[in-house]
């Protein structure tokens, strides 16, 4: 390549031989440190989308990037038809870490996701004794599991489905926070799981009520029903613990997580369970070539030492507060709403003069601070779990400058 890059080149490239399937905010990214990131010119901003959650270390963290240099130089692939040196290490360090018996390493979240429905049909048909093909899953209204066929069956959102059927049958949607409506999806006796996200990161940060995940949890139990957290985008410090579910003292059944677990430098996903569960997949019956590759053994060891070294939680817990309250301070009638957990935050957003949250979002990128509109009205705010207090509060400073130009 001769030609010098520039934003407008990149986004022109990217226009004419990508598809298009996402619809970007016009920033072009080159570099990354910690929580912030510079453009193809230069221009500096903090990032309050952290790849939607996978960067929780902050980018190109030293430790996890050396980790990533130093097994790239000795062994990056093997496939799964031999063992190898790393992935062993891994498979005890993270269950120690998340307290399961066993670990299945995949790559994407989505990929999680379907390990996890695989898993629990499995367990219904050989441990509960559901009548072959005709386990049930219930899921929430509102969720957002990735984007496969079987995931996006689970979908209750047209942008996600429409034009995509048909779809995999055996999922029961029920109104997302209500335990009367779980109670009564719970009395089919061929549920075999409920699926759900401590909180649901793409429908725009809904925060359920206190208790929901405990009581969600008990009423499992209690029909003997697996409890399927999906916690690739609130687990790994994001929400102010380890995982969200620990907010409730919550332990699911089967635990999937994704995004921050290789701190967003190697597509990494994993789903815990204990063996009773877990050993129902038996060899030959679920894998990915890359899966529990050497070189995603040693970044995701190294991004979960991270996390406890530099108490990514506590700091998400502390920061979050001053995060909310400093919004809710902000004097705009464009702000109908502010909520989250930890770190993970939105505003949900009251259009005025036709200005809309993609405004909003674009004010904020030309004054340094980059986030991204969901469901056109609200706007999430994740940044690394690393940004100093001094640099959430500069960030702060730019939110509020760019949401009060439009008064
Ligand atoms: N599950 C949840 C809760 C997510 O937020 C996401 C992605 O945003 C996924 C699954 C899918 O992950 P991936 O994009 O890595 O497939």
């Amino acid at each position: 390549m001769t030609e010098k890059m520039t934003s407008q080149l990149a986004m022109e490239l990217e226009n004419k031989h990508g598809a298009h399937n996402y619809h970007p905010l016009p920033v072009v990214l080159a570099k990354g440190k910690g929580a912030r990131v510079w453009n193809v010119e230069g221009k500096e901003y903090f990032d309050f989308l952290s790849a939607y959650s996978a960067v929780n270390q902050g980018h190109c963290h030293p430790k996890i990037i050396g980790a990533l240099i130093e097994q790239a130089k000795t062994l990056t692939l093997t496939s799964r038809a031999f063992f190898n040196d790393v992935l062993g290490v891994y498979e005890k360090f993270a269950t120690e870490y998340f307290g399961y018996d066993k670990i299945l390493p995949m790559n994407s979240g989505a990929e999680g996701d379907e390990t996890a429905l695989k898993l629990c049909r499995k367990w219904a048909y050989e441990k509960k004794g559901v009548p072959e093909n005709q386990a049930k899953i219930i899921v929430c209204d509102g969720n957002f599991h990735g984007r496969t066929i079987t995931v996006i069956s689970m979908s209750t959102d047209p942008d996600s489905r429409d034009g995509f059927g048909p779809f995999t049958p055996g999922f029961i949607a029920i109104p997302y926070n209500d335990l009367a409506a779980l109670e009564e999806a719970l009395k089919d006796p061929n549920v075999a799981g409920f699926l759900v996200e401590p909180i649901q990161g793409e429908a725009g940060v809904f925060v359920p009520d206190e208790g929901y995940l405990k009581k969600a949890y008990d009423l499992c139990k209690s029909k003997n029903v697996l409890f399927i957290a999906d916690e690739v985008q609130t687990g790994i410090a994001r929400t102010g613990k380890l995982l969200a579910c620990d907010h409730e003292g919550v332990r699911p059944d089967i635990l999937i997580l994704g995004k921050a677990l290789s701190g967003g430098v190697y597509p990494v996903s994993a789903v815990l369970a204990d063996d009773e569960i877990m050993l129902t997949i038996k060899p030959g019956e679920h894998g990915s070539t890359f899966g529990g590759n050497p070189l995603a053994a040693r970044v995701s060891i190294a991004a979960l030492e991270v996390v406890k070294e530099e108490n990514l939680a506590e700091r998400a817990e502390a920061l979050g507060k001053i995060f909310r309250d400093e919004m809710r301070k902000i004097d705009s009638d464009m702000i109908e709403l502010v909520r989250g957990k930890g770190l993970l935050n939105a505003i949900v957003i009251k259009p005025k003069n036709g200005k809309t949250a993609w405004d909003v979002c674009l004010k904020m990128a030309e004054n340094g601070v980059l986030a991204k509109p969901t469901h056109g009205h609200i706007i999430r705010f994740a940044p690394p779990l690393v940004i100093s207090e001094e640099e959430l509060r500069e960030a702060i400073e730019r939110i509020k400058k760019s949401i009060l130009s439009f008064e």
